[in-house]
This record gives C-alpha cells, structure tokens and sequence, in this order.
C-alpha cells in the first residue's frame, strides 16, 4: 500500500513527487521507461555521444522549483546562452540574438534601421504582457460554473493588475490572443527573417502555422515564462537529464520513491474512487491518491477502465486534440559545422540555438505539407549543440548536433514513419547543408525519432510534445477541459499533473508545481 501514487517520472511528476513528499506524504512514482525524466533526458545514442534525446532547451524552469528543490546545490549548472539564437536566412547572413538587447538591435540595423529602432520597445511590451500572464500560470484555473471565494479573490487581483497595465498595452494583450502571429509580427517589424524568429516560437510543436489564428496566444504563453523574443534557449550543462536526475535526487531525499522499468497497465476504481494500480508484471498496488503525469488521453483512454467514467467526460477527452508534428534528430559530428552569415569561433557562436525557418512564408509552407499527411518538403529546423556547454558528450573534439524537425505530422498520408526514416534524415541534413554546406560529410552517428516512436517509445499520445495542442480552446480553464481543469478528474482521488494541465507550456515545472498543491488541499465540493 502506498499512500500516493505517482503515474511517470517525467519533470512534472518528479516536481509534484517532491511538494508532496515534502509536505509528509510517501509518493510512489513508477516510470515505464528505464530511466527518469520522460521528454527531458539525455542518453548515450553511439558510443560516446550523449545528446539531449528529444527536448534540448529548457523552458526555463520556474525559478521557486529551482530554489525548492536545490538544483544548484545538487549539481545543475544552468547555462544562458551568448547569443541565445542564431537566425539564418536564404541569402547567407544570418542574425544573431544577444541576451542584450541593444547588442540585438545592433545586428538588426544592417537589415532594417525601422526594425532596429523598434525592437527595444518590443522586448519591452512582450516582458510587461508576460509578467502580467505569469501571474496566470502560478494560478490552478477558476471554476467556470461555481468559483470558490478564493478563486474569487485571484480573480480581483489579476482584474487590478490588468487595468494596472494600461490602457495601450490591456488592449494589445485582448487583441493579440486570437490573431495569427504572422500578423502579429508584421505589425512591429518588416524585417521577414526577425518576423519569422520571434513568430517560430508561436508554432513551436503545434499543429498550426504562423498564419493560424490564436497564434498569437501561443507567443503570449511563452513569454509568461521567457520573455526574451526567440526565447532565452536556457539549458543545463550534460543537457535536459542532468536536470531530472537532480530532480529525482531532491524527490528522493524529501522522502518519495522512484521505480523505473515499471509500467501502469490499469488505474483500479471501485465505486467512482480509485484504488491503486495494476502494473504490465500484474502486480497491484493500492493507493487511496493517483496522481498521473501521463498525457490526459493515455490516462483516460489508455488507462482507466471505460465504464468508469461518464460518456459526455469520455467524449471530451477523445475530442482533445494531440496531433503531434515534430521529429528529432541527434547526430554525432566530426567537428563544429559552420553556418553560412555565422562569423567568429563556432564553439561561442554556436552555444544557443540555431533556427533554421527563415521567413514566415517558409514557415507557412512547411506547415502546409503536414496538412495534408506530408513532411514538409522544406522544414523548419531548431537546432542546438548541447555538447558544446558540455563537451563530455562527445568524443574529444567531436560534437552532438541536436534538430528539431517540423512538420512531421504523426497521420502520413502515405507509408509509415519506420519506412520514412532515412527518408527523413536525408531531408534534414539536404536542409542543413544549404545552410551549413558540408555538414553531411561531418555525420558520424545518427538517431531519427519519428512522432510514431514519441508516441510508442516515449509515450506521448500522438506524438505531442506537449501531451496536448497548445491552442486557444485547450488552455487555462480549458486544459484539458472545461470543468477538469484544476488538477482532479472525475474520479476521486485520481489527479493529473503532466503537461496536458495549465500551464503546460514546456519544460518549466509548472504543471507539477501547481498539481501538488492541489492535492494538498484534496477533493472539492462540486
Ligand atoms: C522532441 C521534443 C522536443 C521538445 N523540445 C522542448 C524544448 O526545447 N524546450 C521545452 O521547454 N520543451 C520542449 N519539449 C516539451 C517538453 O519536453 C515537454 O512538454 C515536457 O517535458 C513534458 O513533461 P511532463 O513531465 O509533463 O511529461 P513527460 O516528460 O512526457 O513525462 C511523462 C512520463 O510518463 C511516463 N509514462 C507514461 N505512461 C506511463 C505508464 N502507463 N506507466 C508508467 N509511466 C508512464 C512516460 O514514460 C514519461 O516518462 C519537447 C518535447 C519533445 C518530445
């Protein structure tokens, strides 16, 4: 018997596992995978290449989990990149964002002296709107038909602080939600390689386009957390895993237990309240709380036995939307490609990411192709070399090159994605190379996960990175829906702490944080 169990050892479980141990609880957390840290590892994938297996920045994490939890003191060393992005573009310059912003405006000028002008005051609205929405994602999501008096008085205070940010900048955060981010861009700068740097993160592993309406939404959910236009690309030194592996360390030591190797076949109810769970072996173990850090369709569809649940709740789910697109790509590299328009030491050029998405007509049509089942014949790439902060991840001398790759719609129209492997491969480097040329001829190793295996090997349903579409009808009260969004379900003592709750957003603990405190104040009257 435990007295909580915890489904995934994934960065939010490991988050929640610690608030509730912490708090005197004795979490069980049982993670199918070998290892811990779900989407958020770093693994050996040849012989002496280690890369940051499929996320390779980090949101950043919300900096209260870092404290609480010691991560420094257990040994992470966060890294905040100098140039945090690198943009590269057709014609063979590329431009560099500094963690400063007059540096950045700087590299701007030669582009568009307008732009250069006007990039201090973006920075500036994008911090004030996402300091505002900050506030958002600390809070659990009100009750739509009976908000409590505490959910009440949240209300108030971020109504106070809305009117607090004026009139020009309230207005801009009511206007942007539900535009395109192509829009949204274009009103601030008509440089279309700035456009596309500051519009990729909108559409970073969603199913949409910088064209899609509610967009704009997306980029305002990111800088709630990061502010900085193309993102500050935090990491870690040894990657996302060094991260987790403190984690898992600072759940074990406030008192909670990791098993990996172990999978959750079955959540048990019995009278609409749960009862533990049954694991593949067949063991049972009972729990009067479960707490899962899988997606929400795995946990409800996957998991829980049908009858258990309402067909209204059931039909919700199934119609909550995963339709994952990204792949990832891990190459073991000779040495350090260079970039064309990339000037001075790759080893300090190269620290953050490099985007290679260089127009939002670009980034449109490589949305197009997935549309219709396709891989976009010309895909955005976000591309990071973790082994750079960390050169112990490769062979001395020799490097990791880690590659985002969209669109790859999980639903190809034709063929199946362990077919499409070197297919894909061949797409990203023949990418690459027109940005890096001879970048093929460094690959030593390589690793193609294709959104068929995020979905089987690393257990995200549908591929989706972020156990759910990020979109407007599926965030705050709406994740993962309407009713359900505060952490319970409608199972008693049955709870949900993954990416697929408000925030969401990435690697940033939010998720985690937030759930745990929920269970610690247990059911609600409904
Ligand atoms: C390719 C890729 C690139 C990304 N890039 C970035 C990035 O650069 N920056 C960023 O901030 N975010 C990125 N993300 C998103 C981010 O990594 C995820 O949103 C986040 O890690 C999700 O964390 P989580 O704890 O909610 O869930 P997960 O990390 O998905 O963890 C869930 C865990 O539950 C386990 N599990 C599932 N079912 C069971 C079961 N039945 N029994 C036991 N265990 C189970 C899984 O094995 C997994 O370990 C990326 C994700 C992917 C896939």
């Amino acid at each position: 018997m435990a007295d909580t169990i915890i489904i995934g050892a994934g960065h939010n479980a490991l988050v929640t596992a610690f608030y509730l141990a912490k708090a005197g609880r004795k979490p069980l957390v049982l993670e199918r995978r070998p290892l811990v840290g779900g989407c958020a590892t770093s693994e050996e994938f040849a012989p002496g290449y280690q890369c940051a297996t499929l996320a390779h920045t980090l949101g950043p994490l919300r900096p209260s989990i870092v404290r609480d939890m010691q991560l420094e003191r257990r040994g992470v060393k966060f890294e905040h990149p100098d140039p945090r992005l690198v943009s590269v573009g057709l014609d063979g310059r590329a431009l560099a964002f500094s963690t400063d912003p007059g540096r950045t405006a700087d590299a701007i000028r030669p582009f568009s002296a307008k732009d250069a002008a006007r990039y201090a005051e973006f920075c500036g609205t994008l911090a004030r709107l996402g300091a505002f929405l900050s506030d958002l994602l600390e809070m659990t999501p009100p009750s739509i038909d009976a908000p409590s008096a505490g959910e009440l008085w949240e209300l108030l205070k971020t109504g106070r602080k809305f009117r607090a940010l004026g009139r020009k900048e309230s207005f801009a955060l009511l206007r942007w939600g539900p535009m395109a981010v192509a829009d949204l861009v274009a009103e601030w700068f008509e440089t279309d390689l700035l456009q596309a740097s500051v519009a990729a993160r909108a559409i970073h592993g969603t199913a949409m386009g910088p064209w899609s309406a509610g967009t704009g939404a997306i980029l305002l959910l990111a800088a709630a957390t990061d502010p900085a236009p193309g993102g500050s690309s935090v990491t870690a030194v040894g990657g996302p895993g060094a991260v987790t592996r403190a984690m898992a360390d600072a759940a074990r030591a406030a008192g909670a237990d990791i098993r990996t190797g172990a999978e959750v076949k079955r959540i048990l109810v019995k009278d609409g309240a749960v009862r533990g769970v049954a694991l593949a072996d067949g063991t049972e173990i009972a729990a009067t709380t479960v707490v899962s850090g899988a997606d929400p369709r795995r946990t409800f569809l996957g998991l829980v036995d049908p009858v258990e649940l309402e067909p209204d709740f059931t039909t919700r789910i199934t119609n909550y939307r995963c339709p994952g697109t990204v792949a990832k790509l891990n190459f073991g590299l000779g040495r350090l490609p260079a970039f064309r328009g990339v000037t001075g030491d790759p080893a300090a050029s190269l620290r953050g990411r490099v985007q290679v998405g260089p127009g939002i007509d670009y980034l449109e049509r490589a949305f197009d192709a997935s549309k219709y089942g396709e891989m976009s014949p010309s895909p955005y790439l976000d591309v990071a070399f973790p082994s750079v902060t960390d050169p112990s991840m490769a062979p001395s001398g020799h490097h990791v090159m880690s590659v985002h790759m969209q669109y790859a719609p999980f639903s190809l129209r034709a063929g199946s994605w362990s077919e499409q492997k070197d297919a894909l491969a061949d797409l990203v480097l023949r990418t690459l190379e027109a940005q890096a040329p001879g970048v093929t001829a460094l690959v030593e190793h390589r690793q193609v996960i294709t959104p068929d295996d995020l979905e089987h090997v690393y257990g995200l349903t549908g591929g989706h990175i972020h156990h759910g579409e990020l979109a407007l009808d599926q965030l705050f009260t709406m994740r993962p829906t309407l009713g359900w969004a505060d952490y319970r379900t409608p199972l008693a003592g049955l709870y949900l702490c993954g990416s697929g709750t408000h925030p969401g957003n990435g690697l940033t603990g939010g998720s985690g944080q937030n759930a745990a405190r929920e269970i610690l104040k247990g059911p609600r009257s409904r």
